[in-house]
């Protein structure tokens, strides 16, 4: 007895591959190998011709689809609005024009907006929707932009444009970018020393984490460097008026502005806010939390040695045990800045403390961990071998503090103020000065940030929204080409099946 093996014969009229499955093994206890052949290029050969046949009418159905687009645009209002607009034409009267767009960002789901413009049933239209940031939040700028025009005529075709991509950014400074690596400086005004100094500086930053903690970049990140702080306030929405830097990790993108006077400053800063970015990388899922200490404190540690009057405060705090429990540090830090600007310096002395006692590699395992879905608590006792608690007392041994009771601890964390709303970015303060305060923020830019999560905007919902324009009616097509197409594969294979059948059975019988 022969084994034949099955096999699967690909064919493909008009492009869609339809699998024929031969079923050789039932059979192949009743035929020689010399009859399978023959039955099988019977088949073929009948395939082929089948194939042939219903590909003549291919092209002629093709053609019938006569929706196009013109001179598709998205215009930049900065900050207020994007403007998107196209010519559209069709055979048959339009019926409905819809936009779709997102941002590329890491979200959890599906991100598309659909807007609707308002058309008249005719063949031709300009069509034009205003997205309204000052509605929907703003954007960082530097976020990326795809849009696409999906329309219906009302004999039932339908055509989707390409995906068209648009950079928010202010269009009126005079950006120009110096790249290295998955770095990319903007930057307008000032010399291109000034731009190198700071991408040199940036890169330095990713050499460090990389050896001290093994984080490195995974996707390209974008550094807007503006020429001063009031340029960046003015670039964004809703951001307090002290924010100096402004990092969102979900779109790689940092904002700074920038004087040659704070460049010291600006270059700290850079580093702190591209160590968010890194860290949002590195954690992202959906499942991942990561504790404000432990996002503030690698940031404060990737500046390099702590500032010396960060410093001092810390050591003051630490003579007079008056620091909070490292628990009561996870959902975001104090509104007041005194109190924020110790929380950064605690921060960086634990994660100094365990980077310094347990080494880079379980650093990193924690950050895998939290992205994995773990909690603090869990993640630290799987990877270190003890909880946040117990981190905390070996820390405040290690500086001369007595340990905190639990009961101290519970007490910390049931005091702790409601959370206040979570601001868009990860943020720095302007002045020049040593400190790097930054508001509470429990998870950065998750919520906020997201722009387009499947808003449905009514017709009337646009801005500046002009009426289309008519003009005269078209022919119609009575079948869309997927529609004739897939009935010409379905048939090919049930005839090409049928016949094969056919043959196999008739030379069993014959024998
Ligand atoms: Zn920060």
């Amino acid at each position: 007895m022969q084994v034949v093996r099955s096999r699967w014969i690909q064919i493909a009229p008009f492009g869609y591959n339809v699998p024929i499955f031969v079923a050789t093994e039932a059979l192949a206890f009743a035929v020689t190998a010399v009859e399978m052949k023959r039955v099988v290029i019977q088949a073929a050969l009948v395939v082929i011709a089948l194939t042939l046949f219903v590909r003549v009418d291919g092209p002629r159905v093709l053609a019938q689809n006569s929706i196009s687009i013109e001179a598709p645009n998205a215009t930049i209002e900065f900050p207020n609005q994007l403007i998107f607009t196209a010519r559209i034409r069709s055979n048959a009267p339009l019926e409905r024009v819809i936009l779709e767009y997102g941002v590329d960002a890491r979200t959890c789901g599906s991100v598309t907006a659909r807007a609707f413009p308002l058309v008249e049933p005719t063949t031709f239209a300009d069509v034009s929707w205003a997205w309204d940031m000052r509605q929907s939040g703003s954007e960082p700028p530097g976020a990326q932009i795809w849009y696409r025009w999906r329309i219906i005529d009302s004999a039932g075709n339908s055509f989707v444009s390409e995906d068209f991509r648009v950079t928010w950014i202010d269009p009126n400074h005079g950006w120009q970018e110096i790249s290295s690596g998955l770095i990319t400086l903007h930057w307008y005004r000032y010399p291109p020393e000034f731009a190198q100094e700071l991408l040199d500086t940036a890169l330095l930053a990713l050499d460090r984490l990389s050896r001290d903690t093994g984080i490195v970049p995974q996707d390209p990140i974008d550094l807007y460097i503006y020429a001063n702080t009031e340029d960046m306030l003015n670039a964004v929405l809703y951001v307090p008026g002290w924010a100096g830097g402004l990092a969102y990790p979900e779109h790689n993108v940092v904002l700074i502005g920038i004087t040659p006077e704070q460049i010291e400053w600006g270059k700290r800063t850079i580093v702190h806010e591209l160590t968010h970015v890194l860290i949002g990388q590195l954690t992202f899922s959906c499942l991942s939390s990561v504790p404000t200490w432990l996002n503030e404190g690698i940031a404060v540690y990737s500046e390099g040695d702590l500032d010396p009057l960060l410093n001092m405060l810390l050591n003051n705090a630490v003579a007079r045990n008056d620091l909070p429990p490292l628990r009561a540090l996870g959902k975001g830090f104090s509104q007041h800045a005194d109190r924020a600007t110790l929380s950064y310096a605690q921060s960086y002395s634990v994660v100094n403390y365990l980077i310094a006692n347990f080494g880079a590699e379980r650093m990193l395992s924690l950050f895998t961990a939290l992205r994995d879905g773990r909690r603090i608590d869990e993640a630290l006792q799987a990877i270190y071998g003890f909880g946040i608690d117990d981190l905390d007392n070996r820390w405040r041994a290690v500086r001369g503090m007595p340990a905190l009771p639990a009961a101290v601890i519970a007490q910390a964390v049931a005091d702790l103020p409601m959370p206040i709303a979570t601001l868009p970015p990860v943020i720095a303060p302007p002045q020049s000065g040593p400190l790097t305060i930054e508001t509470p923020t429990a998870a950065p830019a998750t919520a906020v940030v997201t722009p387009t999560t499947d808003r449905l905007p009514g017709p009337a919902g646009g801005a500046g929204q002009p009426a289309p324009v008519a003009s005269a009616t078209g022919a119609t097509a009575p079948l869309s080409p997927f529609d004739l197409r897939l009935a010409g594969a379905v048939l090919t294979f049930l005839i090409g099946l049928a016949l094969l059948v056919l043959s196999v059975l008739k030379l069993v019988a014959a024998r």
